[in-house]
C-alpha cells in the first residue's frame, strides 16, 4: 500500500487504472480505524480493481465547540490496519492540500441536511458533502462506500450525487458492533468504563422500540418514547430521538418503512445511532446499489 498526500499524486497513481478501464473504489474516512471502517474497505476491496481509502480529519464538518482538536488521530496504526484490509492506495492530505488558497465553494445538500444531526451541528453536512464532492473530483472513483450508521450522511450523499450528476454509486453497508451491540464508532474511545456501560442503553433502546414496531405499533411519538424511556433509565442525555421516513428522511408514513434516529451524549461524548423499521417489506427494485422498499 502506497500513502499518497496530493491530489497530483492521487492522479499520476490511478492514471493507468483509469484509463485501462479498471474499476476504483473509494472509501472516505476520518481514520481511527475499527471494524466498521475495516468492512467497508474489504468490501470495496472485494468489488474493485483498486481501492484508495482517503483520511482526512475535515475541519469544516465540525462546528465550534466540537471535539476537532481531540478527533483521534494516528495514521501509521491506520496505514497498517488499511494494509492489511487490502487497500492498495491512502490518501491523507494536508489541510492546505484540501483546501488551497482561494478556496471559497461550498455544496449546500438542501433539505435532506436539516433536521436530525442537521440541527444540532450547524453546517455539518454542508462540510461533508463539500469536502466528499472535492474526494469525488481527486479520485474519481466508480463506486465510493458509506456505512448506514452514518444513516443522514447516506442520504446527504446521495441528493448530491443525484443532483450533481456525479458519476459515481454509492454503496451504503450495514452499521457493524461491538459483541454487545454498541455501534463502532472512533469516539467511542472517549468513553470512560462507566460510560461504555451506560452507552449500551443506546443500542438497547433502538431495539425496544423495534420490537414495538414488530407487534404492529405504527405511532412514531410512541416509538420514539419507548426509545427515549430505555435511553433515560440508561442514563444517557437525549439530543433527538425521531422516526423519518427511511428512504427521504421527511415526515414518515406508516405504510413506508421508517428510521428510528438517536443521539445522545454520554458525558462529553456524541454518539448517534438508527435501526429501520420495515415489516414484511421486501425489496422490489435495486438500482445503482439502492434498494426501494415496498409492503409485501
Ligand atoms: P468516519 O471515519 O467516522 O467519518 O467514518 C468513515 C466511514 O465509516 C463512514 O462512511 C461511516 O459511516 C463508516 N462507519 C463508521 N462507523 C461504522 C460502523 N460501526 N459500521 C459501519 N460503517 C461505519
Amino acid at each position: 500500500m502506497r500513502t499518497l498526500r496530493t491530489t497530483r499524486e492521487v492522479r499520476a497513481a490511478l492514471f493507468g487504472a483509469r484509463t485501462s478501464g479498471k474499476r476504483i473504489g473509494l472509501v472516505p474516512t476520518m481514520g481511527a480505524f475499527h471494524d466498521g471502517h475495516l468492512s467497508l474497505m474489504r468490501t470495496a476491496r472485494a468489488e474493485s480493481d483498486v481501492v484508495v481509502v482517503s483520511l482526512f480529519v475535515n475541519p469544516l464538518q465540525f462546528a465550534a465547540g466540537e471535539d476537532l482538536h481531540r478527533y483521534p488521530r494516528n495514521e501509521a496504526d491506520d496505514a497498517e490496519s488499511a494494509a492489511t484490509a487490502g487497500v492498495d492506495f491512502l490518501f491523507a492530505p494536508s489541510d492546505e492540500e484540501m483546501f488551497p488558497p482561494g478556496f471559497a465553494t461550498s455544496v449546500d445538500p438542501g433539505a435532506v441536511a436539516l433536521g436530525l444531526c442537521g440541527a444540532n451541528r450547524p453546517g455539518h453536512f454542508e462540510g461533508v458533502a463539500t469536502v466528499v464532492t472535492r474526494l469525488f473530483g481527486i479520485v474519481g472513483p466508480d463506486t465510493a462506500y458509506f456505512g448506514l450508521k452514518d444513516y443522514q450522511q447516506v442520504a446527504v450523499i446521495r441528493r448530491i450525487v443525484e443532483d450533481l450528476a456525479l458519476p459515481v454509486e454509492i454503496r451504503a453497508l450495514p452499521t457493524v458492533r461491538e459483541p454487545d451491540g454498541l455501534a463502532m464508532s472512533s469516539r467511542n474511545r472517549y468513553l470512560t468504563p462507566e460510560e461504555r456501560e451506560r452507552a449500551v442503553g443506546l443500542f438497547h433502546a433502538l431495539q425496544h422500540a423495534s420490537s414495538r414496531y414488530a407487534e404492529g405499533e405504527r405511532d412514531p411519538a410512541v416509538l420514539c418514547a419507548t426509545a427515549a424511556a430505555t435511553l433515560g433509565d440508561a442514563g444517557l442525555d437525549v439530543e433527538y430521538v425521531e422516526v423519518r421516513d427511511a428512504e427521504t428522511l421527511g415526515v414518515y408514513t406508516p405504510e413506508r418503512a421508517a428510521v428510528l434516529a438517536v443521539a445522545v451524549r454520554v458525558g462529553d461524548t456524541r454518539l448517534i445511532d438508527n435501526i429501520v423499521l420495515a415489516p414484511a417489506l421486501k425489496p422490489v427494485q435495486r438500482f445503482a446499489g439502492r434498494t426501494n422498499w415496498s409492503e409485501a
